[in-house]
């Protein structure tokens, strides 16, 4: 589908920055140890050298679109854990002092944790490796404590700014769910009348409408101006179904023709509920053609398909529009509206797309965003 919900957006966005920050991280890593081995190797310290090659063997695993996000979470979170272990042995076997080298290492093992571990178990790990770190420390006394402390210092203002970031992260994740609880129908999950105004505005009028509809409702295709086709479906008699079978039942109509919609729509198009027993798929193709053949599969899978055995069946009435044949949007959706009508007319259950030109519709007709909910009360 053409659209995508603000939260899934959001995620799909976090993904791939927390892969490239990966993939700078190992980076880094192996220059950083590739140039201390330099130094090192020679005298017969291969650590760095080793750390470097196996950063050098992360990279392509960070690069493969085949190891998920969430493995690549847990991979790091196992390489902090063995690197604080390896670090702590490393310091004590050597009897290092806290410099600048291990100053900026172990707040490294800190950043992972907090940045991808729940807070208590972040913290524990970051606590442990602390105590451990100042008891090796201080095991030394008398030693210069300020690094020490420093460290601790570190310890904390990492662990603060990881609440403030997550705190961040939940208030966005709220106002995402908002945005797109705004945007679609509670019933039946499909997109709603404000976000198809949106989108129409867009392709009538995309400088005036674009920053705040590009972010909500994408254009249907790359082209901001190709033209599209809409179709204004009106279930047909429904009142009935409402009178014979409940409200209840008569919802869960309404349901089965929005997912019936769903899987006649292709890619790039966008299915709406208008309001009421009225729907709208604005089609990415502005074609004829296109249209005719989307109308005939709605109406072949509402009366073919695997309709819920409990519900009774229904048919639609269409009126179908191409965007180029209005000026603006209040004009499309009103041609579509006549022609809808002029379907029901015609005995219901079809698509009608010629019968009323814009040139038939008067001024005042033209103002179709004025008009009630209830598309064409008179039906
Ligand atoms: P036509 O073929 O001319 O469109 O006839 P119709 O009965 O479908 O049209 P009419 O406008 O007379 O009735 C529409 C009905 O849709 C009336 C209203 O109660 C019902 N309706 C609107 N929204 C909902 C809803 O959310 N749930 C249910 N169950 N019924 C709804
Ligand atoms: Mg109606
Ligand atoms: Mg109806």
């Amino acid at each position: 589908m053409g659209w995508m919900p603000e939260n899934a957006l959001r995620e799909r966005l976090l993904e791939a920055t927390r892969r490239r920050g990966y993939l700078v991280l190992c980076a880094c890593s192996v220059a950083v140890h590739a140039a201390i081995s330099t130094r090192e190797l020679p005298q017969g310290n291969w650590r760095a050298a080793t750390v470097a090659l196996l950063s050098a063997a992360l990279l392509p695993v960070i690069l493969s679109r085949r190891v998920s996000a969430q493995r690549l979470d847990t991979l790091v979170v196992w390489c902090a854990n063995i690197g604080a272990g390896y670090f702590l042995w490393d310091f004590s076997s050597r009897g290092l002092d806290l410099g600048a080298r291990e100053s900026l290492t172990v707040p490294l093992f800190f950043a992972v944790w907090f940045g991808l571990l729940p807070l208590k178990q972040a913290a524990l790990r970051g606590g442990v490796l602390y105590l451990v770190l100042a008891a090796l420390v201080l095991s030394r006394w008398p030693t210069d404590p300020v690094p020490l402390l420093y460290t601790g210092f570190l310890l904390f203002l990492i662990g603060q700014m990881t609440v403030t970031v997550r705190q961040l992260q939940q208030e966005l994740s709220r106002t995402a769910r908002y945005a797109d609880l705004a945007l679609t129908d509670p019933l039946t999950g499909l997109l709603n009348r404000r976000s198809m105004e949106r989108r129409l505005e867009d392709h009538y009028s995309p400088q005036a409408s674009a920053p705040h509809a590009a972010a909500i409702t994408p254009p249907i295709t790359g082209e901001r101006a190709a033209p599209i086709g809409i179709l204004l479906i009106d279930v047909d008699l429904f009142k009935a179904v409402n009178d014979a079978y409940g409200h209840d039942t008569g919802d869960r109509v309404l349901v089965a023709v929005g997912q019936t919609l769903r899987a006649c729509a292709r890619s790039g198009d966008l299915a709406v509920r208008w309001g009421g027993e009225e729907f709208v798929l604005l089609v990415a193709a502005g074609e004829r053609a296109a249209l005719e053949h989307i109308c005939a599969r709605i109406h072949r899978a509402l009366a073919e398909q695997d309709w819920p055995q409990a519900l009774p069946r229904v048919t639609v009435s269409i009126g179908a529009a191409l965007s180029s044949e209005a000026q603006e949007a209040a004009e499309l959706l009103k041609l579509a509206d006549c022609r809808l009508y002029r379907a029901k007319d015609a005995g219901r259950a079809r698509m009608n797309m010629d019968d009323v030109q814009a040139s038939d519709l008067t001024g005042e007709a033209r103002s179709f965003s004025a008009a009630p909910l209830e598309l064409t009360p008179s039906r």
